[in-house]
């Protein structure tokens, strides 16, 4: 899955221009001083009520906390957790976040338990 959401459009010289749709605020391109935060940390939730805008050290400060991939894969692999959206919401990160982390380790997406055998007449 993408980390972001695109938005393309032409330039009017036979080129197009592609912008990440979070940096888009009411029509107009923000510059590269600033930064977007996604409140629910899910980058595919480009709601305006889901964005603010921040300086780049205030953003790392919003950051700072976040857990690492590592932590991620070693709370996953303590089993605490039925799903990674459980666990997503429990560390404060985006599901996209848990996957991405996962995947990176090479670990699969975990299989539904074998099916309970059916009751004997
Ligand atoms: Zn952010």
């Amino acid at each position: 899955m993408q980390r972001y959401t695109n938005l393309y459009w032409s330039d009017g010289n036979g080129g197009n221009v592609r912008v990440y749709e979070h940096r888009v605020f009411n029509g107009v391109v923000l510059p590269d001083c600033v930064e977007v935060h996604h409140l629910d940390h899910d980058t595919h939730n480009n709601d305006p009520s889901n964005l603010i805008i921040l300086s780049r050290a205030d953003h790392r400060a919003e950051h700072a906390d976040d857990p690492r991939p590592e932590d991620i894969v070693h709370c996953w692999q303590s089993r605490r957790w039925r799903s990674q959206r459980e666990m997503a919401r429990h560390l404060g990160v985006s599901e996209p976040a848990v996957s991405r982390a996962l995947s990176n380790a090479g670990i699969p997406p975990r299989k539904p338990g074998p099916k309970p055998p059916l009751p004997t007449p």
